[in-house]
């Protein structure tokens, strides 16, 4: 079986003349790392997260670590966080030092089961670390009563979530730290980056050492080291990037809501019933859309379902299997069983093409390819 349309991917970033000529301008300017270009995207984020303070990185992962440094977590911390994210979000709490403590999921909306955190604080529990998955935002009226109540930092790792909102505001306006991706699949992208949204100038100053080897300057020739930081800065070609996306995060993601509607609509009242597949919430007034997934039946086998749909021309991708099964976390002690919803979820989900230039005929190929496979199986 194969297909004579063109392939479809589940996910590319949408790029236009304006923003390519940006980046040669940077490329013929002399000045290609951190520069004018970075100075105006911090400001530009700045401003649409309602004027609290932002730095930008060169990945959404190294922002976590930062946020994590600042909050002055590592050595006998623990740190809670969901099983069902991008490995980074774990990882960067074992960097830190700290210990990983994962809350299972709730079934419906695969973000952390806020129900189940309080039985996971203990006296070591410094902070929180939730997803908002596919850019569907946790509770963070929830979020932040337990946050407040146990005296816990929370890092949002809103990497999948830019544009989203929680009763009318921005993911990112208000909380804690917030922390971003730019990474090219995401709903704006640097090729490769991040920022982070920050409480004070005071973090955001701790923010930029920790971004550059932990360098403070001052006058022509006065420089000093005195924290341990890294190499951790946006280029300027990056940030030329960033400044043409975010002038059309708006359009992208009311796009994304377009599609998300019309795959709802295209697999009808009767598809989760008629096949045992699990679809989304279909939250259109908060998410951003960043994924549009589906959770497959038990009695498919998914990496089955994956080679069908690409004999038909149609890439998927899988987010996320639960990271405590992998080799690193069970090292540590994680086992099968300890988390069953993201266990499942994570054996099971698919995503299916979502991106700003996909078209309403895109999604209805998806969706009779999607139809045709689970009703033969
Ligand atoms: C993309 C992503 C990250 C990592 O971001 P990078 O920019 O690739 O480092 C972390 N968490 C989630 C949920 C993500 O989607």
């Amino acid at each position: 079986m194969s297909s004579t349309l063109p392939f479809l991917p589940f996910t590319k970033p949408t790029m236009d003349e304006e923003t390519i000529s940006a980046v040669a301008d940077v490329l013929r300017s002399g000045w290609l790392t951190s520069g004018p270009n970075v100075k105006e995207l911090e400001a530009k984020l700045s401003a649409y997260f309602g004027g609290r303070p932002v730095r930008t990185f060169n990945s959404g992962t190294c922002t976590m670590e930062i946020a994590l440094r600042i909050a002055g977590i590592g050595e006998g911390d623990e740190v809670i966080t969901t099983p069902n994210s991008w490995v980074a979000t774990a990882n960067v709490i074992i960097e830190t030092g700290a210990t990983p403590v994962f809350v299972d999921i709730d079934a419906k909306t695969h973000n952390i089961d806020l129900k189940k955190i309080e039985a996971a604080i203990t006296p070591r529990t410094k902070a929180i670390i939730p997803v908002h998955m596919c850019g569907l935002p946790c509770d963070m009226d929830h979020l932040y009563t337990i946050a407040e109540k146990y005296q816990l930092r929370v890092i949002e790792d809103a990497a999948q979530a830019i544009g989203s909102t929680w009763k009318g505001k921005r993911i990112g306006s208000f909380g804690d730290f917030a922390s971003f991706s730019f990474q090219v699949n995401k709903n704006i992208m640097t090729g490769e980056g991040g920022c982070l949204v920050l409480n004070n100038e005071e973090e955001a100053k701790l923010a930029e050492k920790y971004r550059l080897q932990g360098v403070s300057r001052k006058g022509l020739d006065g420089i000093d080291v005195d924290v341990l930081g890294g190499k951790y800065n946006m280029t300027d070609i990056a940030a030329a990037i960033g400044l043409g996306q975010l002038k059309r995060l708006e359009e992208f993601n009311a796009k994304r809501h377009t599609l998300a509607k019309h795959y709802f609509a295209s697999f009808g009242a009767e598809f989760e019933t008629q096949t045992g597949a699990e679809l989304p919430v279909a939250d259109f007034t908060q998410s951003n859309w960043h994924m549009f997934h589906l959770v497959l039946p038990e009695r498919v086998q998914r990496a089955d379902f994956m080679q069908n749909m690409l004999d038909l021309g149609i890439g998927l991708g899988y987010h996320y299997r639960a990271i405590h099964l992998f080799t690193l976390y069970r090292e540590r002690g994680f086992t099968d069983g300890m988390f069953p919803i993201a266990e499942r979820v994570g054996k099971q989900i698919v995503t299916l093409p979502l991106f700003p230039s996909m078209t309403e005929n895109d999604v209805e190929r998806v969706v009779s390819a999607v139809k045709s496979l689970l009703q033969t199986n």
